[in-house]
């Protein structure tokens, strides 16, 4: 009897021992946002990574993310990230959109300025989160620990402004010539000083082509492109001394990026205190990198490789820091290759967009048609939000969008046309993103005052670039490519699982606010917690 309760206490003290310890809360929570990261770029890299973004990629990886909207913009992606919410809460419903409300000439708003300060315009703008309609994480963080910093880095100010929210401690952003702030009150600390020398010493001297691989010369072909622009597809990203463009569209502006978001973390000694801390940060250069090269050449393959390379440095920083941390990785939309090479691909209806179908153009020949006057549409391009002009009567009002629907809808590259009152009329779908008609996808960014009188989607594998002299391929779509990103969790220590099932990048915010103990009330949010992601609690939906 004795030897047999030995044994079994011995059975027990040896399952006791085997249980995983339960996570501690992690004190840093780091969130990167890689603009223009298809999931289909993911699925195409992951055996060529062997740095940060495979580290990341063997925690819990999601390769079946959505930016489940269809405006698949930077402004609207960066803002789901972390409020949990998709673009029709948030507000954000495109990068720009038209407001004829307001007092000064230039209608366009930029999402994430304030149009309201005197002498601004949507191109020379002020800096602002006003757009935002709902908290971030880092809000949420900092009401219930006063003692949290949310520190917001980015290539880009909408990208610093949507993840970071209305009140974090720095937000940083490349301005042209450096990195700078909005904040008021917020002095440049030296490290951030040091960081913008070496990057205006960087980019001040040329470069010379970068270092290649098997892998990536082995994607090396020059491809002719339409529409006036240069051919891509074999560059190695060298540039002139100077030339803002060409750095932008390279390595080293994520690397400087980077290096930023390491030196404020000593700076403001970021997960060293008793509250936990969040650092975002925003990596612009691969979007910079498929508008003007492409996604499928040479150029997005040295890209990626530096990023994967410049992303283990950073984990490394906060390794050799001593900090407990925990990453989420996710992309603000995907992308598409250039056209022409998705035709060399098999792609067979992969075209530029008809330039009769610029707004603008539009506009003028529907207004000369009716007998109106003024521009009659206003919008941006040749696809989604499309404004009347107001300044027209009601009755010319309702000819003008009668006669647009139909131009719209008898144009062979037009896939739907939506009005506001059939989109409104749509309720934000919850069924998987995947399953979603192309009507709930609009809907899902469409916000009454702020979205267009009506919508205009363009077939699947359109480009809605004419003119190539500066851009050659984008994104902006509701199709998968633009839709689809790779949402990643990892921290040091644990172990990892490949989910396929399809989440939504509103999920990573109700997520990593469980893994710190931060109670989201669920249905308060889009999103909903990923149990899969070790030290979360979730609350059953
Ligand atoms: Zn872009």
């Amino acid at each position: 009897m004795r030897r047999l309760f030995l044994a079994a206490a011995a059975l027990f003290a040896t399952a006791a021992v085997a249980q995983p310890q339960p996570l501690k809360p992690p004190k840093l929570l780091v969130v990167i946002s890689v603009d223009q990261f298809s999931a289909n770029l993911f699925d195409e890299y992951r055996p060529q990574f062997t740095s940060g973004l495979a580290r990341l990629a063997s925690g819990t990886m999601f390769r079946n993310g959505y930016q489940s909207h269809a405006m698949t913009e930077t402004c609207p992606g960066h803002s789901t990230i972390l409020t949990g919410d998709h673009p029709a809460r948030t507000g954000i419903v495109n990068n720009n959109w038209i407001d004829q409300s307001i007092a000064r000439s230039d209608k366009s708003v930029y999402c994430a300025e304030d149009e309201t300060v005197p002498g601004t315009s949507s191109i020379a703008y002020k800096v602002s989160p006003r757009h935002l309609l709902v908290p971030t994480l880092g809000e949420l963080m900092k009401a219930r620990w006063p003692g949290s910093r949310s520190v917001a880095v980015a290539g880009k100010d909408r990208a610093a402004v949507m993840m970071g929210g209305h009140n974090p401690d720095q937000r940083w952003y490349w301005t042209g010539a450096k990195y700078d702030t909005d904040l008021a009150g917020v002095a440049m600390p030296p490290v951030v000083a040091k960081v913008n020398a070496l990057a205006a010493a960087g980019l001040a001297s040329a470069r010379g082509p970068l270092g290649t691989t098997p892998f990536c010369e082995s994607r090396s072909r020059e491809v002719a492109i339409s529409g006036g622009g240069k051919p891509v597809g074999s560059g190695r990203l060298a540039r002139d001394a100077g030339d803002q463009a060409a750095f932008r569209a390279s390595p080293e502006f994520d690397g400087d990026t980077l290096a930023l978001a390491a030196a404020l973390v000593d700076a403001m000694q970021l997960g060293k205190r008793a509250d936990p801390d969040l650092l975002t940060i925003g990596l612009s250069a691969t979007d910079y990198v498929g508008h003007t090269y492409g996604t499928e050449g040479e150029e997005m393959c040295l890209q990626l490789t530096e990023l994967d390379r410049e992303i283990g440095d950073f984990l490394d920083v906060l390794d050799s820091r001593g900090i407990d941390y925990a990453v989420a990785l996710t992309a603000d939309h995907g992308g598409n290759d250039v056209p022409e090479r998705e035709r060399l691909a098999g792609v067979a209806d992969a075209v530029r967009v008809d330039p009769a179908l610029n707004i603008a153009s539009m506009g003028k020949a529907l207004v000369a048609r009716l007998g109106l006057s003024g521009p009659g549409l206003l919008g941006d391009g040749s696809y989604g939000d499309i404004y009347l002009d107001r300044g027209l009567r009601a009755s010319d009002r309702a000819r003008l969008l009668q006669a647009a629907v139909a131009a719209y809808r008898a144009h062979p590259q037009v896939e739907a046309v939506f009005t506001a009152s059939q989109i409104a009329a749509t309720p934000v779908p919850t069924t998987p993103p995947e399953s979603w008609s192309l009507i709930q996808r609009v809907r899902a960014s469409y916000l009454a005052g702020r979205s267009g009188d009506f919508f205009v989607l363009l077939k699947r594998d359109v480009t809605p670039i004419a003119n190539t002299t500066t851009h050659v391929a984008t994104h902006g779509s509701l199709w998968d490519y633009d839709r689809r990103v790779p949402i990643l969790f990892w921290r040091p220590g644990t172990s990892g699982t490949a989910v396929e099932h399809s989440v939504e990048t509103t999920d990573i915010m109700p997520t990593l606010a469980s893994m710190i103990g931060l109670p989201v009330q669920p249905g308060s949010v889009d999103g909903h917690c990923l149990a899969e992601v070790p030290g979360t609690h979730c609350v059953a939906r």
